[in-house]
């Protein structure tokens, strides 16, 4: 068994903390927010974790530190940027996952910090949101050496159904930026076609089940179309989410100089659904985006 430092007890975190605990593990858990310890987190103290006051506290003996923050300024905070970050306790030879989602470039740079004091890194984004890591049935990629992510398995594995090893540092930040691009702008595909549906005086239920047998079938028409349909735009998946993801993307394509029309639109969209405050609503909102 290990002892595993975790950071980040929001949505995702907690339900991974719960995996872990229950696999026997020893788990030294930091939120930023320490109010947290006495609600949505108690019952993760209560059936163990022990409640650190800082980044730096929690990793004190780690063997693994995981995150599950929010963007890349917040990995980097917690993990070497201030005087109380990971990197000024963590032992050399612990290894750093990192479950949110951000950038590739900036996985590389924290990486390559941690590294200065012999603490390794694995990126290992998710996919399947809050339902797949409470069921634990999350899908991962990961990047990092063989040895590395051969070790990460065996911690992640209590909370996830598939585990990819896509190559190095970083690579798993690419493969999960794939999924959000692929993901979103087939969500913005179900909106507008279902918007087409209403101004065209169709019944769009009907044409819901009609094209999901069809060659538009999908998981995300599965899992969109009936949400739109019914007008239920509570989260499954929190609009904030894939708006910050799709900024990132822009940014990485921009660097990269290459052409994404569908990419660009959809995170216009984006910014609009932003704008008109439905951000902690469903990505389903897009359908909102464009009746307005
Ligand atoms: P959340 O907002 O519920 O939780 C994020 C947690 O990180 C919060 O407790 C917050 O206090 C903490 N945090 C953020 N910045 C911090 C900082 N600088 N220092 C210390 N703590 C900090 O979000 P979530 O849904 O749990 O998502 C977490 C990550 O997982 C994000 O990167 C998100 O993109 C990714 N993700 C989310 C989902 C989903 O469906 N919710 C799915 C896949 C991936």
């Amino acid at each position: 068994m290990s002892t595993i430092a975790f950071i980040g007890l929001g949505n995702m975190g907690r339900p991974m903390v719960g995996y872990l605990l229950k696999a026997g593990h020893q788990l030294r858990i930091y939120a930023r927010r320490p109010e947290v310890f006495q609600g949505e987190a108690k019952h993760l103290i209560d059936a163990g974790a022990i409640a650190c006051a800082s980044p730096a506290e929690a990793a004190q003996g780690a063997d693994y530190i995981i995150t599950n923050v929010m963007g890349p300024q917040d990995v980097a905070q917690v993990l070497h940027l201030t005087p109380d970050s990971v990197i000024q306790s963590a032992k050399p030879g612990a290894i750093c996952i990192d479950h949110s989602t951000i950038d590739p470039q900036s996985t590389k740079d924290i990486a390559a910090v941690m590294a200065t004091k012999g603490i390794g890194y694995v990126d290992a984004p998710v996919s399947g949101g809050v339902k797949a890591a409470t069921e634990g049935s999350l899908v991962m990629m990961l990047g990092g050496t063989d040895t590395d992510v051969a070790k990460v398995k065996e911690i992640v594995k209590n909370y996830t159904k598939t585990m990819t090893h896509i190559g190095g540092v970083g690579h798993g930040q690419v493969a999960k930026l794939c999924n959000q691009i692929a993901q979103v702008i087939n969500i913005q595909g179900v909106a507008e076609s279902l918007r087409f549906a209403a101004v065209n005086g169709a019944d769009l239920q009907k044409v819901f089940e009609a094209i999901s047998g069809g060659m538009a079938g999908s998981r995300m028409l599965d899992l969109m179309g009936p949400k739109m349909v019914a007008r239920d735009f509570k989260a499954g998946i929190e609009a904030r989410l894939h708006a910050k993801d799709f900024f990132l993307v822009k940014d990485v394509a921009k660097d990269a100089g290459i052409d994404m029309p569908a990419l660009q639109t959809v995170a216009s969209q984006l910014g609009k659904l932003m704008d008109a405050g439905w951000g902690h609503d469903d990505t389903s909102s897009l359908l909102r985006v464009l009746e307005a």
